[in-house]
């Protein structure tokens, strides 16, 4: 163990992680989270296969495997109920549907049971930087504390990080969810379903809850009314109408927005930005929590070939390297989304599965991240059933 601290702000996939790399490399680690208990999360919650990589990594895909349901496929439909099936899955790691209340807690417990201390109901305020490193000033109902470290890691979220420079637009993307009985998916399904406008994703749990999740464009006065915004979708998606027909909502809408969205990492004071807190990126791009869990991995690669000093801007180019691509994807494609023009240029690709084929791993982010990631699977077996993107096959139905 060297001396030497890392504070983190924020308890999410990202911060949890960045604190579990941490401990692994030897350091102390103190964590801010600023809720006592987990809240719901306007998320589709669908790890992809780098985040089920990144469990493996961080020795929790045995626990969290048992309680998922591995996802092997999407299904994908148009505005015009054409529709694809494609495999999901890369190096033996399929996808994983897992509640985000349970994944988060999974990754606070081993902070803490890896020795980390961990701070709930602690939220983080002005930070200040001193030659001898740290301090955040944390808030505790009315008390007030000082944590320090030598490193500092913003976790904090996609309205978190270093203070953005614009004011909140007054259009922009919202997301909006709320879980569902009664949708005829089995565990483990996950279905897309696209229409001008925005996007709806359905992700169906071990129990047979799903989370039905979607995106839309909107004018903020307009934002709150999300059971407005999901009447609408069911009419530009028949194929979502047909497969919400008998399902109930059993908790309230959630919704967030404008989204913040990001091209790259944003420029940081010398803190290391993980996750949303780095860069927001499209929600269907489904990497959202495996960028998150990657901080982990990325910071150990970082103190491997930095000086504590040059820590900050070794994550930082890693980093790039490793998303910056990305980004772009996403742009495109939510550009694309949320233009009548190029919306109707693209829409024949939906009945085209060879071009998805092509398309569908850039999305997931499969293929660039493995490439230059020395991960080994602790357990040594591949843990979630291996999917077929070998085989690459789709079918258009
Ligand atoms: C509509 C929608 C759908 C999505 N669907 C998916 C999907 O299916 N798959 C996917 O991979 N990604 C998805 N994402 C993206 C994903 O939700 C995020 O990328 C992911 O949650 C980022 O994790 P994080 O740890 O960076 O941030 P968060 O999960 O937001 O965690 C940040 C944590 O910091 C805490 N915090 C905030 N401020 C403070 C403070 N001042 N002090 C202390 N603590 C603080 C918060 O309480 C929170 O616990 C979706 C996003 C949206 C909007």
């Amino acid at each position: 163990m060297n001396s030497s601290r890392a504070l983190i702000v924020g308890g999410g996939p990202a911060g949890t992680s960045a604190a579990l790399g941490f401990l692994r490399a030897g350091w102390n680690v103190t964590l801010l989270e600023q809720r006592s208990e987990s809240v719901p999360r306007v998320c589709g919650a669908f790890l992809n296969p780098e985040a089920v990589r990144h469990l493996a990594w961080l020795g929790l895909l045995d626990g969290l495997g048992k309680q998922g349901a591995p996802v092997a496929s999407v299904r994908v439909t148009g505005p015009d109920g054409a529709e694809a099936v494609f495999p999901i899955g890369h190096g033996g790691f399929a996808g994983l549907a897992v509640a985000r209340d349970v994944l988060e807690e999974t990754l606070l417990k081993a902070v803490a049971a890896a020795g980390g201390e961990v701070h709930r109901g602690r939220r983080a305020g002005p930070r200040a930087r001193t030659a001898a490193g740290w301090t955040v000033r944390a808030r505790h109902g009315a008390a007030e504390e000082d944590f320090s470290g030598d490193a500092l890691v913003l976790a904090d979220g996609r309205f978190g990080g270093p203070p953005l420079p614009e004011k909140k637009p007054a259009e922009g993307w919202f997301g909006w969810n709320a879980a569902f009985d009664g949708v005829p998916q089995p565990p483990g399904a996950l279905s897309l379903h696209f229409y001008f406008g925005g996007y709806v994703g359905l992700l169906t749990f071990a129990d047979g809850t799903t989370n039905v999740c979607g995106l839309r464009k909107r004018r903020a006065g307009e934002a709150g009314d999300w059971d407005a915004v999901f009447k609408s979708a069911l009419v530009r998606s028949p194929a979502l109408a047909e497969l919400l027909s008998a399902a109930r909502r059993r908790t309230p809408w959630g919704g967030v927005g404008p989204l913040p969205f990001a091209r790259s990492l944003r420029p940081s004071d010398g803190a290391l930005l993980a996750g949303d807190a780095g860069a927001v990126a499209d929600p269907f791009m489904g990497e959202g929590i495996g960028r998150a869990l990657g901080a982990g991995p990325l910071i150990v690669e970082a103190l491997e070939s930095a000086r504590a000093s040059t820590l900050s801007q070794t994550y930082a180019r890693l980093w790039r390297h490793r998303y910056r691509s990305r980004f772009w994807l996403g742009l495109a494609a939510r550009t694309t989304l949320g233009s009548v023009v190029l919306f109707r240029a693209v829409k024949p690709l939906f009945g085209w599965p060879r071009a998805m084929n092509a398309l569908t791993p850039l999305f997931h982010g499969a293929a660039a991240q493995f490439a230059t990631m020395d991960v080994t699977d602790s357990h040594g077996r591949v843990p979630c059933s291996p999917s077929a993107s070998s085989k690459a096959t789709s079918s258009l139905r």
